[in-house]
Formats: structure tokens, sequence, C-alpha cells
């Protein structure tokens, strides 16, 4: 896919950082998703909207570090804070009033949360809010969906491969990796009431919580149907168990979460990638009653991490969602939504049967024929034409991952979303020739 596109001509330092990496470094990268044929740009560095690469080609930056910059690159209040903060000490190693100011701003945008722990990772932050809820009901399974992601710990490690997978090779259930603990999780089917409630049926005295996102952000970014979260959490709650909201991704889709567009309240949530400016912070929180797990001298979930709540993160964080308010959301969405109308415009001009799923600031360019409504359908949507368009899009500088998904972060004006669009159409055209 990259030969004819000029990436190749306009990468050979990339290309000579990644054979040089991968002597180092398994396939030169240090996460998976970065990794696509014939090897990935090398970043340089990054402002605003943005970004770098090593040979010194700026790119449109429609990753924002897989969603979790909200304002672009080195946002200015940000870096200031961030920097002034290390000057003063990063890791301090004792509790700082930042973390009070940053749970008081959390606790009032996401009323759910009266009380939060911070962590550094959504991973760490899904991990413990999952061990809450088992510490809670005194059960040890979980239930996820299908093209659910959640992180990188091995109870959520099921059904998230990512495309091309052939036909048929679909399994329930399939873990990602090997190399996991043999755990009970459970696995049903994304806005599928029935499969939610089969699995109750079947295990309900054994489940501790249901985890979802209220969109698949890595699989195709299907969307929950309305009333679909609120449904599996009655369910939940019939059989005793918890429900936790993973927002890790969906918070940059107003200023407090997607809980807001679908009127949901869980037992828990977990939030994560814009919250840090930047830098690596998340946190889990909900009811009093449920983060007493977590109090006290000997508590029954004691939470360690040498770098939690790190307070560069915390100052840098803590500028960038301040100014993420109700204006920056509205104008952001709404830029989101004319990129999504250009995309599939883009498409049917050329008569090309496309999906354009996403919401608020985030989309996904699907080149299929079909619909992509669940995990297995985008499992099996084709890749070749996307492949290739997208490498000509990163050769007329428009970085955009290898799945299709992007999103627009506050640094970008209409005019980016307009040159993103004649970059896509000619990157349509050039690869249908
Ligand atoms: N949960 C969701 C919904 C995510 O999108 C991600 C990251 O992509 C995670 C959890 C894991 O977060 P992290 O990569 O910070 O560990």
């Amino acid at each position: 896919q990259a030969s004819g596109s000029g990436y190749e001509a306009r990468t050979r330092l990339s290309e000579g950082a990644f054979s040089a990496a991968r002597r180092s470094l398994p396939t030169g990268v240090s996460r998976q998703t970065l990794v696509y044929r014939p090897y990935p740009l090398f970043a340089e560095r990054g402002q605003a909207q943005y970004l770098w690469d090593v040979d010194g080609n700026r790119y449109l930056d429609l990753v924002n570090n897989y969603t979790s910059l909200i304002h672009g690159h080195a946002y200015p209040p940000s870096v200031e804070a961030a920097v002034a903060q290390l000057h003063a000490g990063g890791a301090l190693g004792a509790p700082t009033r930042l973390e009070l100011e940053f749970a008081e701003l959390l606790r009032h945008r996401f009323p759910v949360v009266e009380r939060l722990r911070f962590a550094l990772s959504g991973t760490e932050a899904v991990m413990y809010a999952l061990r809450v809820a088992r510490a809670h009901t005194g059960r040890q399974r979980v239930l996820k969906f299908e093209g659910g992601f959640h992180g990188g710990h091995d109870e959520v490690q099921y059904n998230i491969a990512h495309p091309p997978m052939a036909a048929g090779t679909f399994r329930a259930g399939e873990p990602n990796s090997a190399g996991l603990l043999d755990l009970p999780t459970l696995v049903a089917v994304y806005n599928d009431v029935e499969s939610v409630e089969a699995a109750f049926a079947a295990h309900g005295e054994e489940i501790a919580a249901v985890i979802a996102e209220p969109f698949l952000g890595n699989a195709g970014l299907v969307a929950a149907a309305p009333d679909f979260l609120n449904r599996v959490k009655e369910i939940a709650h019939a059989h005793g168990a918890l429900f936790v909201l993973d927002e890790i991704q969906s918070m940059r889709l107003t200023e407090g979460g997607a809980q807001r567009i679908h009127q949901v309240t869980p037992d828990i949530v977990t939030l994560g990638k814009i919250m840090g400016g930047g830098l690596p912070l998340a946190a889990f929180g909900g009811a009093s009653h449920l983060m007493d797990a977590l109090d006290g001298f000997a508590p029954e979930v004691p939470q360690t991490g040498t770098f939690n709540a790190f307070s560069a993160s915390l100052a840098a964080g803590l500028a960038t969602m301040q100014a993420f308010d109700r204006d920056a959301v509205a104008r952001l969405n709404r830029e989101g939504e004319r990129l999504r109308a250009g995309v599939r415009r883009v498409f049917r001009d050329r008569d090309i049967p496309v999906t354009v799923n996403g919401q608020g600031s985030m989309f996904n360019v699907i080149v299929s024929d079909a619909p992509v409504t669940t995990y297995r359908e985008w499992r099996q949507a084709p890749t070749e034409l996307w492949s290739a368009v997208r490498m000509r899009l990163l050769a007329a500088g428009m970085y955009i991952t290898a799945r299709g998904t992007g999103c627009l972060s506050t640094a970008m004006s209409g005019y980016d979303v307009d040159t993103f669009l004649e970059a896509l159409a000619d990157a349509v055209a050039g690869a249908k020739r």
C-alpha cells in the first residue's frame, strides 16, 4: 500500500530509525497500536495541531496520541503549569493539595464521583475499579463486551483483536494474548441486551461487575444504542453486580463525559487520557460507600503506585480540564460533525461505499459496503483500500491511524478540517487510480 503513495520517499529517516530500533525494541515500538507497514513514522515533536517526524515533515495530527490530547500538543497553559510544578519537584512522595483541587473538579463534573483515586494509566484505573467491585460483591467474575477495550491487564484481554480477520474466524471469548492468567471473564455482545441477560442467567451469582464503554473506542467506534447502558446497569443491579462505565476515551465527548449524553449513572467510572493534559494521569471513582474499600490504615483494597497522582500531570491536567468547558466542547463537536459529513461526501462522490462512525470530536472511517454495527462486523471489514488511502494521507501530511480512527483537538480550526477533507479527496482519487 505504501508503493506509489510517496510515503517512503519522504520518510527515509523514519525508516532508518525503525531499522535501528528493531535491534533493541520488538518491532521497533513500545505499543502494539503503532505497528504498521512498511514502518511507522518516528516523531520528533508536536505543537498544537501539528506533529513533526524525524525527516522534518509536518502533519496535521488527527491521532492526538490516540484521543488523549484535547487541546493538541504542548498546550501552553498545561506545559507552563507542568514545568512550574517540575521545578517545584515532580513526585514529592507526599499527598498534595493539587490532588484535592483536581478531585473537586472531577466531582463537580461527574456527579457519580463522590470519592476517587488517581492512577497513572487507564489500565491501572480499570484494574482497581474491577478489584473494588470484586471486593464489594465478594464475587470473582467480570462481564465485558466484544470489542470493549479497557487497557492491558489480563482480565479484559478478550475479543479485542483488530482487523482484518477472515470471515468465520471469530471465536466468542477469544483471548488477545498468550500468557494470560486463566481468568473467568465473561464476554457479551455490545448493544445486545439479550446476551447480557443470558450471561447473568447462567452466571448471575458469580458476576462482580459489568464493564462497558459508551462506544467501542478501539473497535469501529460503534456507539451504545439509546438506553443500552441503562439496561445493562439494571440487569447488573438485579443480580447484585456493579456497573462500571469506562469513560477513559469518551470523557472527551462532553465536560461530564458520555454519561451526560446517555443519562446513565454508573457505580464506578474510570477516567484517563485527556485529563492529564498530555501527561500520564487517570482516575477511578464512584459512590462513597464503594470507595470505602480503599479507606483507612488497613483497607480492603490497598492502592499502590510510586508515581500515582504525579504532580506535574495534575498541574497540566487541571489547566487542560479548566479550558475544556461547554463552549470548547460545542465548537469541537460541531467540527467533528462537519468532518464526518465531509468524509461521507468524499467517498460518495466517487461511488465508494463507506461507513463513518463516531461521535463528538471522534471518527472512524471504514471503507466497507456493509454498515459496521458490531465488533464481529468490524473485524471482517476490508482494510485494503483504507490502507492505500491512509498511506497517501500520511504522504500528504495528515497523521491518522491505521485503523481509520481519528479525532479533533481544540487547536484545530475549520480550515484544518477543510484541509483534511481536501487531502482525503486527493488520497481517495490516487488510491482508486
Ligand atoms: N479504557 C479505554 C476505554 C481506553 O480507550 C484505554 C486506552 O486506549 C484504556 C482503558 C487504557 O488506558 P491506558 O492506555 O492509559 O492504560
